[in-house]
């Protein structure tokens, strides 16, 4: 599954498509998707990881909102970021938001699972996810993924 050259940006706009729907009503969605070296990944896979972080950010906002999804490169790795301008979250909440089961959302509409399993998809391909939050103001996560090859 890791075999794949893939263009991240392509994931992201897949993800978008998929979200869309789901956002719609709730954000303006802008992009910024710099020039992306294709790197080894399983793309169903960082599919899921964005369309998790996606839907937490539009179930973030209360009225209506913005969310910002970036794509860069640099020396180390690649990098998405994904912003909202949502509700935010307190440092205890932040505190356990990758562990599995975790959720405050009411029963039923969420299941505490899609950031634990993102945090081991990300950290499968060698990466990291990482998240800011501001209550009240909002949240960005980032994640940062090396270079990685397919093998020869
Ligand atoms: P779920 O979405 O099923 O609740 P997640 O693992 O995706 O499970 O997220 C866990 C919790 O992290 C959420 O219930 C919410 O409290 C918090 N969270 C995640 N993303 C955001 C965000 N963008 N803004 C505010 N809180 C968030
Ligand atoms: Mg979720």
């Amino acid at each position: 599954a890791m075999s794949e050259e893939v263009d991240l940006n392509d994931c992201i706009r897949s993800a978008l498509l998929i979200a869309r729907n789901h956002i719609k009503d709730k954000a303006e969605v802008e992009q910024q998707l710099g020039e992306l070296p294709r790197i080894a990944c399983a793309p169903s896979q960082i599919n899921q990881v964005l369309l998790n972080l996606l839907t937490n950010a539009a179930q973030a906002i209360d009225g209506r909102g913005l969310i910002r999804i970036r794509s860069w490169a640099d020396d180390d790795g690649l990098y998405i970021s994904v912003r909202d301008s949502g509700r935010g979250m307190p440092p205890e909440v932040m505190a356990k938001i990758f562990d599995p089961f975790f959720t405050t959302k009411p029963v039923g509409q969420g299941t505490g699972l899609g950031l634990s399993i993102s945090y081991k998809i990300v950290q499968d391909h060698g990466g990291q996810i990482r998240v800011a939050s501001e209550p009240g103001r909002g949240t960005r996560f980032l994640i940062s993924l090396p270079h990685l090859r397919v093998a020869a």
